[in-house]
C-alpha cells in the first residue's frame, strides 16, 4: 500500500536549475528556483551515472517540469521533463555562460530570503535565459537588463529619471547606488559619478525593456552603464545579505 504521507509530500512545479553540487558517489544537490514554491534545494539521486534517467535535464540553466517530494532538509527530485533546452546552447558559448552564471547567482541571492517575489523572479530569469540562448540581443545588455529588473522585482527599483531621493523631476546628472539611482544637485553626495546622458537613457531602456534604444546604444555607454549596474547590484545585494544574516541570528 502506498504511504499516504509520502503522496501528500509529493508536488509538481516548473523550475530553473540555479546551481548543482556533488553529493556522495552519484548524487547531486540541485538548487532550484521554482515557479510556485520559491527557492528549493533538492537531491537528484543517481544523476551523475551515465545511465541516469534525468540525463542532462538537471544541469545549470535548464528549465524543467519537475516532480518532487518535500523532505525535512532537502526535497527529492523524482521526475524531470525538459521544458527549455537553454542550458546546452548557453554552455556552448563562453560569453553566454558567464552571463548566465551571474544571472543565476543573483537569482539565488535575491530569492534566498524573499519568498513573495519567487514567481516574478522565476519568470524574469527564464525569460532572460531564453533571450540569451536565442542571442536576441548582445549578452552584456541582456545581463544588465536582467540585473536591473531582478533588483526592481526584489524591491530595489532604481530611478533613472526623477531624483531617487526627493523625487524632483529629472533628468539629473549624478548617480548614487546607495540613494537608488539618479539624484538631483541638492541630494547629490560629494564624489557621485556623473554618467553621460546617453548612458542614463540606456539604463532606463534596460530597466523598461526598450530594446530598440538599448540595441542602438554605443559601446562606450554600454561599458559605463555596466559599471553603474554592477555598483548598484553590489550595494543592494550586500544589504540584502546583511539583512538575511540579521534575520537568522535573531
Ligand atoms: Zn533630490
Amino acid at each position: 500500500m502506498a504511504n499516504p504521507s509520502f503522496a501528500a509530500r509529493s508536488y509538481r512545479d516548473d523550475a530553473v536549475v540555479l546551481r548543482t553540487h556533488k553529493l556522495g558517489e552519484a548524487d547531486r544537490i540541485i538548487t532550484l528556483l521554482t515557479k510556485h514554491h520559491g527557492q528549493v534545494r533538492a537531491v537528484a539521486k543517481g544523476v551523475r551515472r551515465t545511465s541516469s534517467r534525468f540525463g542532462a535535464r538537471l544541469e545549470p540553466f535548464m528549465v524543467a517540469d519537475l516532480q518532487l517530494i518535500s523532505g525535512r532538509n532537502l526535497d527529492i527530485v523524482t521526475q524531470a521533463v525538459a521544458k527549455g533546452a537553454y542550458g546546452s546552447s548557453i554552455a556552448a558559448d563562453y560569453s553566454r555562460y558567464t552571463v548566465a552564471a551571474v544571472m543565476t547567482e543573483t537569482a539565488e541571492k535575491l530569492t534566498d530570503a524573499d519568498v513573495d517575489s519567487g514567481t516574478a523572479q522565476y519568470n524574469l530569469l527564464v525569460g532572460a535565459l531564453a533571450s540569451l540562448s536565442r542571442s536576441d540581443h548582445p549578452p552584456e545588455l541582456i545581463l544588465d537588463s536582467y540585473l536591473l529588473r531582478a533588483l526592481a522585482t526584489g524591491g530595489w527599483a532604481p530611478s533613472f529619471t526623477n531624483c531617487a531621493r526627493c523625487g524632483a523631476a529629472g533628468p539629473h546628472t549624478a548617480f548614487s547606488a546607495p540613494l537608488g539611482g539618479m539624484i538631483c544637485s541638492n541630494c547629490r553626495p560629494p564624489g557621485s559619478p556623473a554618467p553621460a546622458p546617453a548612458t542614463v537613457i540606456l539604463l532606463a531602456a534596460l530597466l523598461t525593456g526598450d530594446w530598440a534604444t538599448a540595441d542602438g546604444s554605443e559601446s562606450v555607454h554600454r561599458r559605463e552603464a555596466a559599471g553603474l549596474v554592477a555598483s548598484y547590484l553590489q550595494w543592494h545585494l550586500e544589504r540584502a545579505l546583511k539583512s538575511l544574516k540579521h534575520v537568522e541570528r535573531s
